[in-house]
């Protein structure tokens, strides 16, 4: 068995982003510390916990093993702490959390990451997250031009970033990744290239790029839908400068030295993301804390989104888990393509077909004489030129 990622959810944030549809909300500051002792609880109890609610752990999973700390498989080497915004909390609050892993599961952490955003990152914190263990920063910069960062709800704007940079490398994180958003409203190439290339000089070890997505659960996604102008609705670009703006991301990341090893992410060598890639390689993890999600290799499962619901379900001693699926063989495959498929490495289809008792040569061969995969022996991948539009390909393929 392989080793286990752990997540931790924070729910809270300074403002609400106009794009976002998270289940974040801003609250005041007195339900932090209330919230975090649910989440400790949960780690501590995460064996009964999880029995109430009906998790079937794998076939030679021993908790008993695990409590004593001696199931090296089932070693913990990352933990993300996502929201959010998670770098709003007492650094305390986020130390003892972490302490609550290392006395619940056999640890050796290899990578522990904080999102944090800009505003937030202060000499003082930043030390206390180092010396708690936290070696990896997920840095919410979105943009470096601040009439976007204004008109996307961003309380950040390019100052604060070139300011909390140096306080990381200070105190001794030398692993930071930048979020760039592609389609801000407002944003135009000039603009892109012009992030695009301050976010490189600040030599960030790795970069993620999201595809602006207009969702109607958003402020800005209802102003769309409804052709209104708030939050700049108006100025969002087209579907066809985003795809302009992701493909010049790649050119200019690759010029810089990043490879990219997923349909969003660029590492410099040695820094890819070990914990997502245990999402995109259907690797076990375990979340906590309100909406979080697990999954065991056999089942996934998910908690109540809700933080209050959250923190008085674990307050009255039952789970706060509200669904429990298992994986059949039929969703484990489409997994295995859709999540496979997001890597540039590509997927192993013989040993899929093997695996589920499925044929995908005519699939395949129909979607490498359009130019949509490439296939190299048993290995096929999307076709670099078509990563902006995997989400074409990945539906043809699981239909
Ligand atoms: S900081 Fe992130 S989670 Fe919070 S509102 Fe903005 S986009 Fe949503």
């Amino acid at each position: 068995m392989p080793t286990v990622g752990l997540y931790i959810q924070v729910p809270f944030c300074q403002t609400k982003c106009t794009y976002c549809n998270f289940h974040t909300g801003v609250v005041s500051p007195d339900r932090f510390a209330p919230y975090i002792d649910a989440v400790r609880h949960e780690i501590t109890s995460v064996r009964e916990l999880s029995r109430v609610a009906g998790v079937v752990w794998p076939t030679g999973f021993d908790w008993d093993l695990l409590e004593r700390k001696q199931m090296p498989h089932n070693t913990v080497d990352t933990i993300y702490i996502g929201g959010g915004t998670p770098s709003l909390l007492d650094p305390k609050l986020l130390s003892t959390t972490l302490a609550a892993i290392w006395d619940s599961f056999p640890c050796s952490w290899e990578e522990v990451t904080l999102e944090a955003d800009p505003e937030t990152i202060e000499s003082e914190n930043a030390q206390q997250w180092v010396s708690s263990g936290i070696s990896r920063i997920s840095f919410g910069s979105q943009s470096f031009v601040d009439e976007e960062l204004k008109a996307a709800g961003r309380l950040h704007r390019a100052v604060d970033i070139y300011r909390a940079v140096p306080i990381l490398r200070r105190a001794g994180i030398r692993n930071i990744s930048f979020d760039l958003i592609a389609g801000l409203p407002k944003q135009t190439h000039e603009s892109w290239r012009y992030s695009l290339a301050e976010a490189i000089a600040l030599s960030p070890e790795h970069v993620s790029i999201y595809l602006m997505e207009i969702d109607e659960g958003s402020r800005l996604g209802l102003e769309v839908l409804e052709n209104g102008s708030r939050y700049s609705a108006r100025e969002v670009p087209s579907d066809e400068a985003m795809t302009e703006f992701y493909e010049l991301a790649q050119t200019e990341l690759k010029a810089a030295g990043y490879e990219q090893y997923e349909i969003s992410n660029w590492a410099k060598p040695g820094f890819v993301s070990k914990h997502n890639l245990k999402y995109w390689r259907r690797e076990p993890y375990l979340g906590f804390g309100a909406g979080a999600h697990s999954f065991s290799g056999e089942q996934r499962w998910s908690n109540v989104h809700d933080g209050k619901d959250y923190v008085s379900a674990i307050a009255s001693g039952k789970p706060a888990i509200e669904s429990v699926q298992p994986v059949t063989a039929a969703l484990a495959l489409e997994e295995e393509l859709f999540l496979g498929l997001r890597q540039l490495a590509g997927i192993d289809v013989n040993r899929i077909e093997r695996q589920y008792g499925v044929d995908l040569q005519d699939k395949i061969t129909r979607l490498a004489s359009n130019g949509m995969v490439e296939r190299y022996g048993d290995v096929v991948r999307l076709a670099p030129a078509k990563l902006s539009v995997s989400n074409e390909v990945l539906v043809e393929l699981l239909r």
